[in-house]
């Protein structure tokens, strides 16, 4: 069978959630047993989004391969269960930045080189390449921004002539859109929709399927005014209401037939959806035993985008322990060792975040001792690690003047430290450790009991480590080395054994989590926490080992 292209363009205004809407169709066709990916297509200048403050743009999500990722592309791993990589993502920097070396080594034979034909062919190679290079039966298109923007339009155009390069019975277009509700009138407006589909129309690429996102149901008489001016089937109209989860959001669609008009729009071969473990999860989260307050520590709490993957894998973790799980957001710039108790007083685990730079680095080592010192589970992640580094050389292996050199070059104990090859870079994009590597668990730690295996796979994004120097010194003052990457020697996990959950990781874990594989150590973690807030029933096991 061919593959088929589906592209999801968005209307009206940003912030729809249209790689919601992307990922929760994905999982639908997956549950109907078809091979599905997704691509974002990004119209921003940056080559990717990995030099962009996340205030700019939220969590930079790495892909296994190492690429640095809009975080759109961790909704598809957590919706779909499937491993993206650098194909998944392209940006217009990253196209033109292709056009112009290929441009200065004179691959275009002395041509004008223009945005048509030239930067819509290699949009296309990449959407093509994507297809080809598994033989998908779908590959999802989710182009970035809105319709109407100056930076889509190449990407609209690629798709137009992309319909009629693979034929029309191959491609679907669906568009994203908001039917708002005016009080004043005290009715529902189709106007905006309107508008939306005719500038894109304009484009040459009218919809096939309607997705509009309303506060409120669209009854049979605004479907059928969307149907006529929008030029769509009325059951071509598909109402998206607000959810109170969006992992509710494949069963909304479900509900509103989306994956039938797609699958009988492309005569996909499809079998009924399975969705039985996604409904067990949904139900779990709707439905939860217990709650548990966890603090998130970091500096750039205002803005939760910024920590997506872990707010999610946070989710999942709870869900295999029947849990809610209560987020207290604390900005690290403001706490300080006066109002440390005071702050984390009542939360049953702290995690402490990724992160770069010495803003807030004092906040977060207070996080740490309290957490240390009050037997509170605690979760280290990257920076959180490193700071929990920082923070036991100090005040347990009596290196007052420990730090990383991240933030005091001259420290007389650098127990973390650059690591050798990243020394020397000057460029930012793309030049950190990244992507997958192997780390081997230590034997009787607790990040090996929550694995339940030997040898695991995480993802990275950093540039400095523990150093190795300093490890005996520490290892001597009762910190766990709990996992290594072999390659390297690189330490990968550190514990402390007298505290009952205390892990630092220096990898990324929360990238892992999904719905159907929740990560170990964030099930281990939430556990921790459950029994610290006194909750020690058989519940907190049950069933809850991940597959
Ligand atoms: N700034 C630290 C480093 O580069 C930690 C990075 C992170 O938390 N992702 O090593």
């Amino acid at each position: 069978m061919a593959t088929k292209y589906i592209f999801i363009t968005g209307g009206v205004t940003s912030s729809l959630g249209k790689g919601i809407i992307c990922a929760s169709l994905g999982r639908l066709l997956i549950a109907r047993g078809l091979r599905v990916t997704i691509q974002k297509l990004d119209p921003y200048i940056n080559v990717d989004p990995g030099t962009m403050n996340p205030y700019e743009h939220g969590e930079v999500y790495v892909t296994e391969d190492g690429a640095e990722t809009d975080l759109d592309l961790g909704h598809y791993e957590r919706f779909l269960g499937i491993r993206t990589s650098q194909q998944n993502n392209v940006t217009t920097g990253r196209v033109y930045y292709d056009v112009i070396t290929k441009e200065r080594q004179g691959a275009y034979l002395g041509k004008t080189v223009q945005v048509i034909p030239h930067i819509t062919d290699e949009i296309k190679t990449h959407v093509l390449g994507l297809g080809e290079s598994e033989n998908f039966d779908v590959v999802i298109v989710e182009i970035g921004g809105t319709v109407g923007d100056i930076e889509s339009l190449p990407y609209i155009e690629a798709m137009r002539q992309l319909r009629y390069d693979v034929g029309r019975k191959n491609t679907l277009s669906i568009h994203l859109t908001l039917v708002p509700y005016l009080a004043a009138a005290g009715e529902l407006k189709t106007k905006p929709t309107q508008h939306s589909v005719k500038t894109l129309s304009e484009s040459g690429l009218s919809p096939d399927i309607l997705v509009c996102r309303s506060e409120y149901q669209l009854d049979s008489t605004i479907r059928r005014k969307i149907a006529q001016f929008c030029n769509v089937e009325i059951e071509d109209v598909i109402a998206s209401l607000d959810a109170d989860s969006i992992y509710e959001v494949p069963l909304l669609m479900q509900a509103e037939g989306l994956d039938s008009r797609v699958i009988e729009k492309l005569n996909l071969p499809a079998k009924n959806a399975d969705l039985a473990k996604w409904k067990e999860f949904i139900s779990k989260v709707k439905n939860p035993l217990h709650e548990v307050t966890i603090a998130l520590v970091g500096k750039y709490v205002e803005h939760h985008d910024a920590y997506k993957s872990i707010v999610e894998a946070l989710i999942h973790g709870g869900a295999m322990n029947d849990s809610r799980i209560n987020i207290k957001w604390i900005q690290s710039d403001f706490l300080t060792k006066k109002n440390v108790a005071a702050t984390l007083q009542n939360v049953s685990g702290i995690l402490v975040a990724p992160g770069f730079g010495d803003r807030g680095i004092n906040g977060k080592l207070a996080a740490v001792t309290y957490a240390r010192e009050n037997d509170i589970p605690f979760f280290g992640i990257c920076l959180g690690m490193q700071c929990a580094v920082i923070e036991f050389a100090k005040n347990c292996a009596g290196l007052e003047e420990a730090n990383s050199t991240e933030f005091d070059e001259k420290t007389p104990y650098p127990v973390i430290d650059y690591m050798p090859d990243q020394r020397n870079i000057t460029d930012k994009g793309g030049t950190m450790r990244l992507g997958k590597y192997e780390c081997k668990l230590t034997l009787d730690t607790r990040s090996r009991e929550a694995y339940q295996t030997e040898l695991i796979e995480e993802r990275h994004r950093h540039r400095f480590e523990l150093n190795n120097e300093l490890r005996e010194r520490l290892a001597e003052s009762g910190l766990i080395i709990a996992g290594i990457n072999p390659e390297r020697d690189l330490v990968e996990i550190i514990e402390i054994e007298s505290h009952p959950w205390f892990v630092g990781v220096q990898f990324h874990p929360e990238l892992k989590s999904t719905v159907n594989e929740p990560h170990p150590l964030f099930v281990s973690f939430i556990g921790a926490a459950l029994q610290k807030s006194g909750i020690t029933d058989e519940t907190v096991s049950r069933e809850n080992q991940p597959a």
